[in-house]
């Protein structure tokens, strides 16, 4: 048995969300991008990319990473690209897209041997958290103004508009491709290709695959684009769990558990979000709450029904820890890093990451 903490990747769990994103591409004709900042753990992108057309980053250390490391159609998004940054940005990139008409006129010059994007922002989105919401008041995120966008057009063959965030409602995001195209239509048409982001969730239970494909076929005919997809968690999720054990148990007017990780440090998501992780099957009489080792007082996963009361030793799997898990872990409070292991199809288990004390001195100086 492998010490914990560990985060594990089942390949099998892997492969579901793969076989979906095979018929999705099959069936609507749209090429689908990884989006690193959601899922960059390249151990495993041997076996995503066969059912992938590339990847799609919003810094240079990703668009780096998906060049050399996935390979495929390599798009380059950032927020902003700073002056010693875009030479290197654009020799890993098949597209560089700009979030900004301001940067798209500076940078488009040196950007002139591959093709180049300009960022929308449609003002709506399906998200429900403001600190998430690409269509926010004041959004940085993307230019607004059809006249100013067209005045531009002969510098870009496509556009991207990520405006879906854990959009699971087909409903939801045919609306608001349709708000897209009544605002942006005329525009549609004077481009080669349409990038709709991320954040629709066509690899959960029940949804409606098949509409979305005919969705998607529809709108690339209708204005003659290629349409991309760029999922990050749709393409993880349910992948990977966070591996611990139990350290101490205590009562406090309710049962306690401490465990060999941390909330804030390895699975920071939850946190910002204030969101409970997950166990499975989560059922039985002992109604436990699991937290973290770090000393922050609300370093808690959440409070979860156990068959039995837990012991020292026992161990937890968390669930959901592939999607804003590993790219996000920091070393807040020095706690072990987590390892990093595959499950393979047959069962085994390996370790393909370890970390340790010199890890952790490196990380600062
Ligand atoms: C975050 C992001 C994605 C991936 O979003 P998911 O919700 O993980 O699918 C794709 N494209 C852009 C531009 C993003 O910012």
């Amino acid at each position: 048995m492998l010490r914990t903490p560990y985060y594990l990747i089942d390949r099998a769990a892997l492969q579901r969300n793969l076989e979906i994103i095979g018929r999705l591409r099959e069936d609507s004709g749209a090429k689908v991008l990884l989006a690193l900042k959601c899922f960059a753990t390249w151990s495993v992108f041997e076996q995503m990319r066969p059912y992938m057309d590339g990847t799609t980053s919003s810094s240079l250390n990703e668009v780096r990473l998906g060049r050399e490391r996935f390979g495929g159609e390599t798009h380059a998004y950032s927020v902003a690209w700073a002056d010693h940054e875009i030479d290197a940005a654009v020799s890993y990139a098949d597209k560089i897209i700009f979030n900004t008409i301001g940067q798209l006129e500076r940078y488009a010059p040196r950007a002139a041997g591959i093709a180049c994007g300009l960022r929308l922002n449609p003002g709506v989105s399906s998200s429900s958290f403001d600190l998430a919401d690409p269509a926010r008041r004041y959004s940085r995120l993307g230019e607004r103004d059809p006249q100013q966008i067209a005045a531009v057009l002969d510098l870009i063959s496509g556009f991207m508009i990520h405006n879906n965030c854990e959009n699971g409602d087909f409903g939801l995001f045919d609306r608001l491709l349709g708000q897209l195209e009544e605002r942006y239509g005329g525009l549609l048409q004077r481009v080669q290709w349409v990038s709709l982001g991320g954040g629709i969730h066509f690899t959960g239970e029940g949804y409606p695959l098949e509409a979305l494909c005919r969705r998607l076929r529809e709108f690339a005919a209708r204005h003659e684009v290629q349409v991309y997809l760029e999922p990050g968690e749709a393409a993880v999720t349910g992948s990977t769990t966070l591996e611990v054990t139990v350290l101490d148990t205590h009562y406090n007017d309710r049962q306690l558990a401490i465990v060999d990780a941390s909330i804030e440090a390895h699975m920071l998501d939850l946190l910002i979000y204030r969101e409970s992780a997950s166990v499975l099957p989560d059922a039985g009489p002992h109604e436990i709450m699991i937290c973290g080792k770090s000393c922050l007082a609300g370093d808690v996963f959440g409070t979860f029904r156990f068959p039995q009361p837990l012991q020292v030793g026992d161990r937890i799997s968390l669930q959901n820890a592939a999607g804003y898990t590993m790219v996000k872990k920091n070393w807040f409070n020095g706690v072990q890093m987590p390892s990093i292991a595959i499950r393979d199809t047959d069962g085994s288990v390996h370790l393909v990451r370890e970390f340790d004390f010199a890890d952790f001195e490196r990380n600062l100086s």
